[in-house]
């Protein structure tokens, strides 16, 4: 219970205007992109790591949950508050700390954008790669506390691995600076990995120094369409086995087609079985060559209808279509709307054909909409789901379909989230995965949090 003398000393940590108890502001607070919800008490927006270490030894201090929330794009129920507490937002924090070209890093904090900072590295032609769909929205905070990633994880890889530093605020309020300035460090157990993917239940992160690359000059879009699912999974690992690393491979099986086209009928985008967009990067010549290769291999597979441009514009248009499909979920069946269950698995490359066939059985079993999409080129797939949402048989329907989309994931030895988390949309699942390394987690949020005031309800 969030009494009157908490509230007090939250506003004379970050100021009475940077705190929120209004009904209708908690309101907005309670919600991410999941149907998960849970309104907060209170609602603080800190600017400095001191602020931050004041709010979590007041929480401490009162047992009261934390919750901290960046951008609120998350679609695990991670960022709001079931059972009440202190939300911490994080956006006031949201300056490029350092910028250090020579050493490929910035320092940043965790309430930067990712576009934003993006945007600010483009003139020095330097990119951060990890580049969510929602990177107008998501922070670096978020980003980091779900290991997020998007199209582009298989050549790039995920947020962990662009961690150089951070500063940690620890369940008890301690400050813990962590890392250093050297690309490669392996001094200790790594903390930084721990904390990676960690969802907020181990301590807030308030700033992070991360490795930057250099951008590529330039970039071209071959797409293909095909005949049958199954031949899509082999046109990827041809890929690979021809010598080719595209730095994204997408995949939109014919429900996402048709959900574009009616959509934005001037794209023109073909209904086929399934559509494949490689994107290749590189100098011109390299990327043509690898246009080449990935030709080769579908002439092989008798793939015969392709596009492919490296000019900026066309490229852009021929990406078009995949930009737009989680806008366009809704118009698959009328009446019906996405919701974010089941959406998030990921499975060995070999078992994706497979696992595109089950997933239109499934849409067919729970006569659900189910719009299929998502980053072949690592397994990942989005079957997003869209139901009436004021119908309550659709709401059964929908979690049966999700809990039968999760099963399959770890049937055929992969995960129920490949990037969007666990939170509290799919904790049911952590002991089917993980039977003895969730006790090994639980001992460490224990250690770490003994009295489970860090983000309570998630994961764990
Ligand atoms: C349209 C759309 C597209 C998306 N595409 C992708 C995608 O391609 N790849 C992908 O991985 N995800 C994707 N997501 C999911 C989501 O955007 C990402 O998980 C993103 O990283 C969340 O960032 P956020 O700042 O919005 O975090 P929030 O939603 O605010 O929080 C997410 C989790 O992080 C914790 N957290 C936030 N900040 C901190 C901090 N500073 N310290 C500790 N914990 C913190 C929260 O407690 C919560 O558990 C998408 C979501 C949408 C709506």
């Amino acid at each position: 219970v969030i009494t009157q003398e908490i509230v007090k000393q939250l506003e004379i940590i970050v100021g009475s205007h940077n705190t929120s108890v209004d009904e209708a502001i908690l309101h907005v607070y309670g919600f991410d992109v999941s149907d998960v919800s849970g309104t907060p008490d209170i609602v603080v927006r800190p600017n400095s790591v001191d602020q931050v270490s004041g709010i979590v030894k007041a929480c401490a201090r009162y047992k009261v949950p934390v919750i901290p929330r960046g951008g609120g794009s998350g679609a695990a129920g991670g960022a709001v508050a079931p059972t009440g507490g202190v939300v911490v937002d994080l956006t006031r924090m949201n300056k490029i700390m350092d910028l250090d070209l020579e050493n490929l890093q910035v320092t940043v904090q965790a309430g930067a954008i990712i576009e934003d900072l993006n945007k600010f590295l483009k003139p020095h032609k330097f990119f951060y790669p990890v580049i969510p769909g929602s990177d107008k929205m998501a922070t670096m905070g978020g980003v980091v506390a779900n290991d997020a990633s998007g199209m582009r994880a298989f050549k790039y890889g995920t947020a962990k691995d662009y961690l150089l530093g951070a500063t940690f605020v620890m369940a008890d309020g301690s400050v813990v600076p962590f890392g250093c300035k050297a690309l490669k460090n392996v001094a200790g157990l790594d903390l930084l990995r721990l904390f990676s993917g960690s969802e907020g239940t181990l301590g807030i992160m308030a700033d992070f120094r991360v490795k930057i690359l250099p951008l590529p000059p330039s970039r071209g879009v071959l797409v293909a369409y095909f005949d049958t699912l199954e031949t899509t999974g082999k046109a990827v690992i041809g890929t690979y086995q021809a010598g080719v690393i595209p730095s994204a491979i997408e995949i939109m099986e014919k429900s996402a087609l048709e959900v574009v086209q009616k959509y934005r009928p001037q794209i023109n985008v073909k209904i086929a079985e399934a559509m494949l967009l490689f994107e290749l990067e590189g100098n011109v010549d390299f990327v043509k060559y690898q246009a080449d290769k990935i030709h080769h291999v579908l002439d092989v597979l008798g793939v015969k209808e392709t596009q492919f441009s490296a000019d900026p514009v066309e490229a852009d248009k021929l990406w078009s279509a995949r930009s737009l499909v989680g806008a366009a979920t809704s118009v698959l069946k009328e009446g019906y709307n996405r919701v974010y269950e089941g959406e998030d698995i990921c499975v060995p490359l070999t078992e994706m054909p497979r696992t595109l066939v089950k997933m239109r059985e499934l849409r067919e079993k729970f006569g659900l909409g189910c719009v299929i999409f998502g980053h072949i080129s690592i397994g990942s797939l989005h079957p997003a789901i869209t139901i009436r949402k004021s119908n309550e048989m659709d709401w059964k329907a929908m979690k049966e379909m999700a809990d039968e989309i999760h099963k399959w994931a770890l049937q055929v030895g992969g995960t129920v989230t490949g990037e969007h988390g666990i939170g509290v949309a799919r904790k049911d699942y952590m002991h089917l995965m993980y039977p003895e390394a969730y006790e090994v987690m639980k001992k460490i949020k224990h250690a770490l949090d003994p009295d489970n005031i860090m983000n309570p309800g998630k994961i764990f």
